[in-house]
């Protein structure tokens, strides 16, 4: 389920410190320590999955729950309303550097727009 040498599973294991901002029975989630936006919450499964092409349909109740978390995590972080984005970088081209799937949860200020 974990990975020994993965960052984001010995966050998750408490190995290596981190803000918690919500935590579940599937997931894990933590301000990220290099913020793009006044909100930035990595929004991480417990269960190690490498990235986007590495779900499985095992794996459906894991990936629904980070959208509902995202939500509920917006809404505690009083930036439902005005919005904000959400992202998961895959592989090279998505200049993804952590080899563990998480979901980005950014806002509290107007995103950049176009994207790209
Ligand atoms: P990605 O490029 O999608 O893989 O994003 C990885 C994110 O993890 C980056 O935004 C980093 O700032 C963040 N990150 C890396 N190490 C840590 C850490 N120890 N605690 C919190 N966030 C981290
Ligand atoms: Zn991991």
């Amino acid at each position: 389920m974990q990975d020994p040498d993965c960052i984001f599973c010995k966050i998750i294991n408490g190995d290596i410190p981190s803000t918690k901002v919500y935590e579940d029975e599937l997931l894990f989630a933590f301000n990220d320590i290099n913020p793009a936006a006044p909100v930035h919450v990595l929004i991480v499964p417990k269960k190690h999955i490498q990235d986007n092409n590495h779900i499985t349909a095992e794996d459906e109740v894991i990936a629904g729950r980070m959208f509902t978390a995202a939500k509920e995590i917006a809404s505690q972080l009083k930036i439902a309303e005005d919005g904000y984005r959400l992202i998961i970088n895959t592989g090279r081209h998505g200049h993804q550097e952590v080899p563990h799937l998480h979901l980005h949860l950014i806002g509290g200020q107007p995103m950049q727009h176009p994207m790209g």
